[in-house]
């Protein structure tokens, strides 16, 4: 886990944002996330994932932003975040965890396993949003549930240009 956002940057997203998006910019932005000194290292310092098409997908759409450079880590770097699946009985598809040390981006098995490619690639590019700070939206890649997306919606997009 890793907080390094200022003050004065969530007040500068306040500023662009505000007047063309009916919730305030500020929440969604959840103040953490698994961003360090911009990049996020990831590696599998706590599991591994079958899922690694969508994984792949995810790492390589948000990489390409531009901003937050997300890539392997190596003996050299700290790793920030890591992928693995569980399996949980429930509506839960995946989540994203804040921990000491590397975070955790989890894929509940139990449902990916019957999930096309397209929902389960919105499901991980979801809950990386949520490793690079964002929060829940109505609508685009951070709207919860079971749908198909494999790209970036406007909003987000937006959110992302502003915060980084
Ligand atoms: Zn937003
Ligand atoms: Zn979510």
């Amino acid at each position: 886990m890793h907080k390094k956002i200022t003050t004065l940057l969530l007040a500068s997203a306040f500023i662009t944002l505000g007047s063309s998006i009916p919730v305030s910019a500020g929440t969604h932005w959840t103040g953490d996330g698994a961003v360090d000194g911009n990049e996020i290292r990831w590696g599998t310092a706590r599991g591994k994932t079958a899922y690694t098409t969508a994984r792949n997908h995810s790492i390589t759409v948000w990489d390409n932003m531009g901003s937050i450079n997300i890539a392997g880590d190596n003996a050299d770097v700290v790793e920030d975040l890591s992928f693995r699946d569980i399996y949980v009985a429930s509506s839960l598809l995946g989540r994203y965890m804040p921990m000491s040390g590397a975070d955790v981006i989890e894929y509940n098995t139990y449902n990916f396993t019957d999930m096309t490619s397209g929902e389960q690639k919105k499901t991980a590019l979801h809950e990386m949003g949520h490793a690079l700070g964002f929060n829940h939206h109505d609508s685009g890649i951070m709207k919860q549930g079971l749908f198909s997306m494999t790209t970036l919606d406007s909003h987000i997009k937006s959110d992302y240009n502003s915060h980084y």
